[in-house]
């Protein structure tokens, strides 16, 4: 079951972490260029916009998380696609045979 949460919350956490990863380089990744002249303005045009990246990505994975809860919602519900070996909760893709249902509890493959 936490390694089924895991792969289905896998892509906000990824975002989640990366907006973090940009939130610090936009605090402390640029000192270095902001010391030229040259490249003052330039360095606070990185600065403002990864900060803007940042809380991009931060609202994309919160919003992305709040989809994956729902979608867990609906499976716990037994209204949603669940697994054919397992019961977990399956997600659609699109593979080189076509479409299928990959189920992220047992990792078993159903094709549609
Ligand atoms: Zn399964």
């Amino acid at each position: 079951m936490n390694w089924m949460l895991l792969k289905l919350f896998r892509i906000p956490i990824f975002l989640f972490l990366c907006s973090f990863v940009l939130l610090f380089i936009a605090m402390n990744g640029f000192d270095g260029l902001g010391h030229s002249t040259l490249f003052s303005g330039i360095s606070d045009l990185f600065v403002k916009g990864t900060a803007l990246l940042s809380i991009a990505l931060f609202s994309i994975s919160v919003l992305w998380a709040v989809y994956c809860g729902y979608r867990l919602w609906r499976w716990d519900k037994g209204s949603s696609e669940f697994c054919h070996n397992c019961g977990g909760i399956t997600e659609f893709k699109d593979g080189r045979y076509g479409p299928y249902q990959k189920c992220l509890m047992c990792g078993t493959n159903k094709s549609i």
